[in-house]
């Protein structure tokens, strides 16, 4: 299969053959073929400055999330996962912002940033078994299958779900497993996870999570009403068992739903 991993090496590949060099400032330099954009260097560019923006906003927020220095481990996943990928075409200009952008059907590609910084907080050595709840676009699930052992990801929205699949297998996301249905009651099925991680608002922790969250596990999630600030959370479930709570930071997310 012709993945986006291979298409990029050939893209790259061609360029040092040919010794073309894009550094045009805003120049549009997309470029599609089999159903995958390719990276062009001016893209890897704006991709750079979205790091750098993540640092700055990282220092920024560190009164209130405790973390001024983001995990390199994680930066680097942001810098390889092409978030412009994951976003409509008319808006790869900005793919690259440190914003969130609409996808259709009423949802958003979470702020840079606070992909980042939720990532940072589930704390991954590679070895994890992690449940996100609300695939979306699928950016933040490739970039936890470049970070964790096994990714299992739950879409509420069939049409989401079917697109976040063709972009995951194009980038040889082998290790992530997606399920259509209600994040609430989490993905029992594989529990327990060393770390769950949800990116809609629920206004109270869906207690399902709360169980299917291991000994030692992290959950990463913003509570609160729809359509105000909710607060992000971090909740670790200690080795005896009992649960640590602390709030992180003031976001807005799009609500969980329930059925
Ligand atoms: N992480 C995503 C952004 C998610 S936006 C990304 O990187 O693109 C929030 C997602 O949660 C939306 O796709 C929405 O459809 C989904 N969602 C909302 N309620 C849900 C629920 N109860 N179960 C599963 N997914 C849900």
């Amino acid at each position: 299969m012709l993945t986006y991993r291979r298409m990029a090496a050939i893209s790259a590949l061609f360029y040092r053959v040919c010794g073309i060099s894009f550094q045009g400032r805003g120049r549009y330099c997309g470029c599609y073929a089999h159903g995958m954009e390719i990276l062009w260097p001016d893209q890897r560019q704006r991709c750079r400055q979205m790091i750098a923006s993540i640092r700055n906003e990282a220092r920024l927020c560190a009164r209130y999330t405790g973390r001024p220095v983001l995990s390199g481990r994680v930066l680097a996943a942001m810098e390889e996962i092409p978030r412009h990928y994951f976003v409509p075409r008319s808006l790869y200009m900005s793919a690259y912002d440190n914003a969130a952008l609409p996808v259709g059907c009423g949802q958003t590609i979470s702020q840079p940033f606070i992909v980042a910084l939720m990532t940072d907080l589930l704390d991954l050595d590679g070895t994890e078994r992690v449940l996100e709840i609300g695939t979306g676009t699928g950016y933040q699930t490739a970039i936890l299958s470049r970070l964790a052992a096994e990714v299992y990801s739950v879409e509420y929205l069939p049409g989401l779900l079917e697109q976040a699949r063709r972009r995951l297998a194009g980038l040889d996301c082998d290790n992530v497993r997606l399920k259509q249905g209600n994040g609430w009651r989490g993905w029992p099925a594989h529990a327990p996870y060393d770390a769950i991680i949800v990116t809609a608002a629920p206004e109270r922790v869906p207690p399902d999570l709360l169980e299917q969250l291991g000994r030692g596990g992290r959950l990463v999630v913003p509570v609160g009403p729809t359509g105000h600030t909710q607060q992000l959370l971090r909740i670790e479930r200690q080795a005896d068992g009992s649960i640590r709570q602390r709030d992180v930071l003031p976001v807005v997310f799009v609500p969980l739903v329930d059925d």
